[in-house]
């Protein structure tokens, strides 16, 4: 059927009917001539089918879309453009809609000649001609690009509302939010209109400063974004934490559109990272930071001064004798009391500087704004008189004094850990002098430390490098100025050194233990030298021995010299044990046993320093002592001091009238020889008689004095 038998179908008026109208028949063909150019020109596919679906009319965009020509098209069935799997659904959706049930207006799937799938929009309308016969008119619209837009656009959408991160669009004003997704809701707990509407300052206002907001906005505008991490409130007044990511988008001429806010929140992972920064920086103890959260703060500190000399310091507080607390009480009590230390500390310096528990029972604190020796010094007395104050747990008062040490930093210093060392080195001097006070960190400390450091690893080699040797110094009695003994000092010649005095090393060899080996060395070779000198002959009837408190602690310390004396061949009478009245009584039930067993094996005990400790008369008579060797420094002043000649008086006759010998130590004068002498003192030794000698010269002085004449 060609185009204009249809069109003839529609004309209002059949053409023989008018054979005598040659108007009418005129605008008639002009008619059709019209509806045939519309048909074609239309910038719409149309088709018309007959009842049964095959093309009578196609025009040029239809026949474009599909990529046939009018001729393949006119005569064939409509499904050659639907897909196959299609075609049951198509027929019958085309005879419904030929017998009038249902209104095409729908979206349908269609094929190309070339085998392209399209989206068309179909809609069609039925047209019933006078002979009965029915007609479809279609026309219809490619939407594949549309669709295709379209389904990606419902993608993001769902995307988006799906998103565990918040999303925010707003129009080229960024307080005018266009969109907000699900997320965004479930973070802040605001609904999607209280969003728009009521938190249109959303992104320019919240917990951080206005500067923050204007900084990220500032640098929205200028680089096209902003990315890093905002605080925000939400609906139930709870602040959480988010990672931000805000950016500009433009069109392709430059012109803002709109701002897209991505929120991921992350309260929670902020939390646990807060946490596990808590417990690596803090101390569960005391619940202030630790070292290495003080270590930092102090680089830190040190750092943000242009000049830190002068202005950077720090004070490290010790507890003295906290172990004391340990032991009598228990740790947990221990631990309060580092508790209620550190809360009396941070209340002194409420905020204004950095406190932290440095471990065992330190504490420190860095001042980083001080402007002098006085700053520091308000400072001190205040935590001096905080900890003064007795603590009180389950009604024990606890009395507790503090050592500090404080080092200040100097343009020479290197870093965080100067400073440290430095109040730590001062700490000790503080320690050293008996606690309960204050001390400043000086160059000459560290030269003190070094040498105090050199010292305590040469002594380790000193017996090896055959360093060490004795001297001993002459006991007379006061009588008849007949030697009685000598008392064995001990000597160090060190290498480069030189001769260091006891009293620097041995305190030092006690700290270490070294003296255990030393004092066994001294036991012997004091032992071999006074077996050498009953072979030769000579009157040293007896050999005064230093013990330290260290070998006193020590086991077999009873073992070790009757070993000693076995194998030297030595009789226990020629040995004399000196132990000061400080080491006597720091665990009396244990010098008693000692004392005991060593009275046993014959030797000789003198209780050394007598007079500088605290012994009790009841404890006199108890331990099995045979000589007090009165201290030094009552001799010393024996002339001069009224007060010190009535102690000396005293000791000797309480001694006496104890049954022990009395011997007086570092008589350096005639006149305090005599005074010993007039008040019965029973022997002595010092200067007057005789400086330490070497057994060299020891033999001299022997020979000189007693064999001679
Ligand atoms: P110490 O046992 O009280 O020894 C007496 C100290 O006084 C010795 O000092 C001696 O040289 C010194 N001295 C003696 N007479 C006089 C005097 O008239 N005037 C003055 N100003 N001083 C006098 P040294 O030898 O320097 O020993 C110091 C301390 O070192 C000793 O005091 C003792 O505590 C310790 N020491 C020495 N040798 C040993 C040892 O072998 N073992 C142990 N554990 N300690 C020792
Ligand atoms: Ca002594
Ligand atoms: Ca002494």
């Amino acid at each position: 059927m060609r185009e204009l038998d249809i069109l003839q179908k529609h004309k209002e008026y059949p053409i023989e009917a008018c054979e005598c109208d040659t108007n009418l028949k005129r605008e008639l063909k002009n008619k059709e001539k019209l509806i045939n150019a519309i048909f074609q020109v239309a910038n719409i596919g149309v088709c018309v089918t007959d009842e049964k679906g095959f093309f009578q009319m196609v025009n040029e965009v239809y026949c474009k879309l599909y990529g046939y020509n009018r001729e393949e098209l006119i005569g064939k069935h409509f499904t050659i453009v639907i897909p196959e799997e299609n075609h049951d659904n198509a027929i019958r959706a085309h005879e419904a809609f030929i017998s009038g049930e249902v209104e095409v207006s729908n979206e349908w799937s269609v094929i190309t000649k070339d085998g392209r799938l399209l989206s068309v929009y179909v809609t069609s309308t039925l047209l019933e001609q006078e002979d009965g016969e029915k007609c479809r008119v279609t026309t219809i619209t490619d939407v594949t690009e549309f669709k295709e837009a379209y389904n990606k656009l419902n993608l993001v959408s769902y995307a988006l509302s799906t998103a565990n991160d918040g999303v925010i669009f707003t129009s080229t004003d960024p307080s005018d939010i266009l969109y907000v997704n699900e997320a965004m809701m479930r973070i802040t707990g605001f609904s999607k209109e209280e969003l728009v509407k009521e938190q249109k300052g959303f992104l320019k206002s919240g917990p951080e400063d206005s500067k923050f907001y204007e900084d990220m906005w500032h640098q929205v505008e200028n680089h096209g974004f902003w990315q890093g991490e905002i605080r925000g409130v939400k609906k139930s007044k709870e602040e959480y934490v988010a990672e931000l990511a805000l950016n500009k988008i433009m069109n392709s001429d430059g012109q803002v559109t709109n701002y897209i806010a991505n929120l991921n929140e992350i309260t929670e992972k902020k939390r646990v990272e807060k946490k596990i920064h808590y417990l690596a920086t803090y101390s569960s103890i005391t619940n202030l930071p630790n070292r290495q959260f003080y270590e930092s703060a102090v680089s830190q500190v040190i750092k943000a001064h242009k000049d830190p000399q002068g202005k950077v310091a720090m004070i490290m507080v010790d507890l003295d004798r906290f172990k004391n607390i340990n032991d009598s009480y228990g740790f947990s009590m221990g631990n309060k009391l580092l508790r209620a230390v550190a809360y009396r500390i941070k209340n002194i310096l409420k905020g204004v500087s950095t406190v932290a528990y440095l471990g065992e029972d330190h504490f420190g604190i860095l001042l980083d704004q001080i402007t002098g020796m006085n700053n520091v010094c308000t400072i001190t007395q205040k935590i001096k008189s905080a900890i003064g104050r007795p603590f009180v747990f389950d009604k024990n008062y606890i009395y507790i004094t503090c050592s500090m040490g404080v080092s200040f930093y100097r343009r020479e210093s290197k870093g965080s850990e100067d400073l440290i060392s430095h109040a730590e080195k001062a700490i000790l001097k503080a320690k050293n002098q008996g606690g309960n006070c204050m001390q400043v960190y000086t160059l000459e400390m560290d030269r003190k430390l070094t040498r105090r450091a050199q010292i305590e690893n040469d002594l380790k080699t000193a017996i090896y490098n055959n360093e060490l040797f004795l001297v001993y110094q002459p006991q007379v009695e006061l009588l008849n100025e007949k030697l009685v003994g000598v008392e064995a000092l001990l000597r160090w010649k060190h290498p480069t050194l030189g001769m260091i005095s006891p009293d620097e090393f041995i305190p030092i060899a006690e700290e270490t233990g070294a003296i255990l080996s030393i004092g066994q060395w001294v036991i012997k070779t004091a032992a071999i030298q006074a077996k050498q000198w009953e072979l030769d002959g000579l009157p040293v009837s007896k050999v005064a021995v230093n013990l330290s408190s260290v070998q006193l602690k020590h086991d077999n310390i009873c073992m070790l010299i009757k070993d000693i004396l076995q194998q030297v061949g030595l009789s226990p009478e020629s040995i004399e044990i000196e132990l000061t009245e400080t080491t006597m009584m720091e665990d009396i039930g244990r010098s008693i046993d000692i004392f005991n067993t060593l009275k046993e094996m014959g030797l000789k005990i003198a209780v050394d320093d007598f007079g500088t400790g605290y012994s009790s008369l009841s404890y006199l008579r108890k331990i099995p002592i045979n000589k007090l060797k009165i201290d030094r420094s009552f001799i010393m002043d024996l002339e001069t001091d009224f007060e010190e000649s009535i102690i000396t008086k005293t000791i000797i006759h309480m001694g006496k009238n104890l049954g022990f010998k009395v011997i007086a130590e570092g008589v350096e004068t005639k006149e305090q020889m005599q005074y010993l002498r007039e008040n019965g003192c029973d022997e002595a030794q010092g200067y007057y008689y005789s400086k330490p000698l070497t057994q060299n010269e020891l033999k001299d002085f022997i020979i000189n004095h007693y064999i001679s004449s």
